[in-house]
């Protein structure tokens, strides 16, 4: 039976409540259909949206009661985590028993151990939560966050995004798998901790790229495959041009050349490919495969997708 590690992209859970309780349903149906094929799948997926949201209503609280305590952002990951879970495990469990199959699903609160020495830690750049003035980013700034002025919208804060060294329930994980479950993990890449005195684990405010996280899920897990799911059924080089060309396969000496060529947007495709080419080197016989949530199942027979192999 083959182990894949299905990543789910944004358009998988759309941008609000109301798109993720539609989204989540199609996405189910394309999931399940992987089920009823024989895969082994463990599901990791994005939380951008969803964080910022969680994110601004944290910040909210504070600047309406100053009793209300500040809730880091390794905290609101956590609470993505449950948010996006209790959403993705319920779609799945009504697909999943519509086409009788019994198969129980559920959501780890996932921790992914960061290193504190990761140069990220010195460079944060990626934007998280509510805008605001300059005074108020000053405010902050004194406060400690970092604060960066983002494309004329206004002052946000930035935070770290280190690489992950390791997923901490990664054996609760496989255990579950080789059970017979679908688990949902590594949520937003999971949340981010540093290891600290005394075996504590110590939330930190960073947040792990979803694509890098689910990839050493995917190591850890010896999964045969990890499958990155987006908006785009293959990876282009020239991408948006004239002379764009959509790519089948690419071994990772290519992907590494198109990556030095720029082919690859950072901050959207270039995380994808980075993380399917350290899948891919982690072990014998590994693959990866970009494409979008519809082209799944013809994508991991070769029909279609972008596959980077050896
Ligand atoms: P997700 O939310 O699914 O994790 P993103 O939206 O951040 O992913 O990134 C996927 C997007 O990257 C695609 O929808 C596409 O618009 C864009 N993209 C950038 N460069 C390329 C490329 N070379 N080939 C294909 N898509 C690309
Ligand atoms: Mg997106």
């Amino acid at each position: 039976m083959k182990r894949v590690v299905l990543a789910l992209g944004g358009n998988a859970l759309g941008d609000n409540l109301h798109e993720q309780m539609i989204a989540v349903k199609i996405a189910a149906k394309a999931i399940v259909d992987l089920v009823e094929e024989g895969y082994e799948i463990i599901i990791t997926h994005g939380n951008g949206p969803q964080v910022g949201m969680i994110n601004l209503a944290m910040e909210t609280a504070t600047k309406v009661d100053e009793s209300f305590f500040y809730i880091p952002m390794s905290v609101c990951v956590a609470m993505s985590q449950g948010y996006i879970g209790y959403d993705i495990q319920n779609a799945l469990r009504e697909e999943l028993l519509s086409r009788n199959i019994n198969k129980p699903v559920a959501t780890i609160i996932t921790q992914t151990v960061v290193d504190a020495n990761d140069p990220a830690f010195k460079n944060p750049t990626k934007p998280i939560g509510a805008f605001y003035t300059k005074e108020e980013a000053e405010e902050m700034t004194k406060r400690g966050y970092d604060m960066i002025e983002d494309a004329g919208r206004g002052y946000r804060r930035v935070v770290a995004s280190p690489m992950p060294v390791s997923i901490v329930e990664s054996e609760t994980i496989r255990t579950l798998v080789e059970s017979g479950h679908i688990p949902i993990t590594v949520g937003g890449g999971g949340i981010p901790v540093k290891e600290a005195q005394n075996r504590h684990l110590k939330g930190t405010s960073a947040v792990v790229d979803k694509d890098f996280a689910s990839a050493k899920l995917a190591e850890e897990l010896e999964a045969d495959m990890l499958v990155i799911l987006t908006a785009v059924e293959k990876v282009a080089i020239r991408f948006g041009k004239e002379n764009q060309e959509w790519i089948s396969k690419m071994s990772v000496d290519d992907a590494n050349e198109y990556i030095k060529e720029g082919h690859f947007a950072p901050g959207s495709m270039l995380p994808k490919v980075e993380a399917a080419i350290s899948f891919v080197k982690s072990g014998k016989d590994r693959k990866a495969l970009i494409t979008m949530l519809e082209k799944a199942k013809d994508g991991l027979v070769g029909k279609t997708g972008t596959e980077i192999c050896n």
